[in-house]
């Protein structure tokens, strides 16, 4: 990959607008639409790169985050953080630092990782482990913030009312009022 793919990446995930909170949802004062299957006005599948920079923007956004839900099989920064931590990154510490300036919530808590960007040098490429780091902890903080389910979805369906959200053979979560973002991968 080049640093053309790698800011393609930043920008595609940018324009479309991790102990991991786990909830009950049929615990959480949600509406009731479809039998106590709560609905959500957003619905986010995927935190890799794409899902975490949709949930960011959204709640720089103002969008209330019990009005969010989002779901993935395991909250570890999709790919990167799964099988690419030791790989030498393509962008810079400059490009890192720029991208997770954009986002007032990557900011909105006390990171350590995220500090320590910082402290390397701008123009250098170091293993993608300095930004999974930070992303990891994005990713706690903004599961601490929406209703955030770890469970892998197998089924989505679309109604007058919204989109149906399938896992482990039953629905879920109902009628999701304004959108859905599916987000399981940008990029092959
Ligand atoms: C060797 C290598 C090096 C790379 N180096 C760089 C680099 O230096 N810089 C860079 O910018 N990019 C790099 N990339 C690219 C980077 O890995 C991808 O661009 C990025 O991971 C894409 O993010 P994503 O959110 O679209 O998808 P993913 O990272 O694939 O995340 C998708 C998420 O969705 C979840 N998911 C999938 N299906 C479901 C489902 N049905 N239900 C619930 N959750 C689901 C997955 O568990 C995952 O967490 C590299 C890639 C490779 C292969």
């Amino acid at each position: 990959m080049n640093n053309r793919l790698s800011m393609g990446m930043v920008l595609l995930v940018l324009t479309q607008l991790i102990s991991i909170r786990v909830l009950s949802v049929q615990a959480l004062g949600v509406a009731q639409a479809d039998n106590s299957v709560p609905t959500f006005d957003w619905a986010i599948v995927g935190a890799g790169p794409a899902g975490i920079v949709t949930v960011g923007l959204l709640l720089d956004l103002g969008v209330a985050p019990q009005s969010i839900i989002w779901f993935d099989d395991k909250f570890n920064v999709g790919r990167l953080g799964e099988f690419y931590s030791t790989v030498p990154a393509n962008a810079s510490t400059a490009l890192f630092i720029d991208f997770i300036e954009q986002c007032k919530t990557f900011n909105a808590f006390p990171s350590a990782a995220r500090d320590a960007l910082y402290s390397y040098d701008r123009d250098r490429e170091y293993p993608l482990q300095t930004i999974i780091a930070p992303l990891q902890d994005i990713t706690r903080y903004m599961c601490s913030q929406v209703v955030a389910i770890q469970k892998s979805i197998c089924a989505l369906d679309f109604n007058a009312q919204g989109w149906n959200i399938h896992a482990g053979g039953k629905k879920i979560c109902s009628n999701t009022r304004r959108s859905c973002h599916w987000c399981p991968s940008s990029f092959i």
